[in-house]
């Protein structure tokens, strides 16, 4: 049996992690458990702290699945993700959790600050990094282009969701079925290539 902890406090991110594995691996049928920080120790939980201070999503990912293997010293799966805005050079990009306080605040200065603008270009992107049960590194990128709303649309999902519309949709993330978007995000296609991964090299 092999346990694979995800190195994520965010609850959103959790969800669609494990609903998107499950599908991709037949977590059931599979020698494989995928496991939330919940699940933990309070002893451990309580010292998972990692520093998101880096200038790449690779570095942040890094930094959270190593902080997390030093605690468990078995596999674990991290990620970091952002909206990288063309009109906006690249932002909110890598800065994108530390944007604005709270997701209706980071969506209403989003669109404050791309008001006016023709170019509404962005990409989505989601880097994974694995740490196997010997500490080794592996990274996984997943990223979707598509357009920035001109007004928040929908109720679903979390943080940028109800502004971002995939290309090939007229419908914002946020009013998609969470199957929709699960099947074609920036996550899904990371986590495809996480999948794999573990396929081949680890013959599970
Ligand atoms: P981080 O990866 O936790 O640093 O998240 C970066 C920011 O992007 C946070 O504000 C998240 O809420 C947001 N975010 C991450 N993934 C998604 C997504 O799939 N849809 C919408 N917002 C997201």
């Amino acid at each position: 049996m092999k346990i694979i902890t995800l190195a994520t406090t965010n609850p959103h991110k959790q969800q669609e992690l494990i609903e998107i594995l499950h599908e991709i691996l037949d977590l059931g049928k599979k020698e494989i458990f995928v496991r939330t920080l919940a699940e933990l120790s309070e002893e451990i939980r309580s010292q998972y702290n990692p520093q998101e201070i880096y200038p790449t999503l690779m570095q942040n990912a890094y930094a959270k699945a190593q902080n997390l293997y030093r605690l468990v010293r078995s596999p674990v799966l991290a990620e970091d993700s952002g909206l990288f805005v063309e009109a906006l050079q690249g932002r909110p990009g890598v800065l994108s959790a530390r944007y604005a306080a709270s997701d209706e605040e980071k969506i209403v200065k989003l669109l404050a600050e791309l008001r006016g603008l023709k170019n509404r270009r962005a990409v989505f992107a989601t880097t994974l990094c694995f740490f196997d049960e010997h500490g080794h590194a592996i990274f996984f990128n997943g990223r979707i282009q598509g357009n920035i709303a001109e007004e928040a649309m929908g109720v679903g999902g979390f943080g940028y969701d109800p502004v971002f519309i995939p290309d090939g949709s007229s419908l914002s993330y946020a009013q998609m079925s969470k199957d929709k978007k699960n099947q074609i995000s920036q996550r899904r296609r990371a986590l495809e290539l996480f999948g794999n991964y573990l396929k081949k090299f680890l013959q599970y």
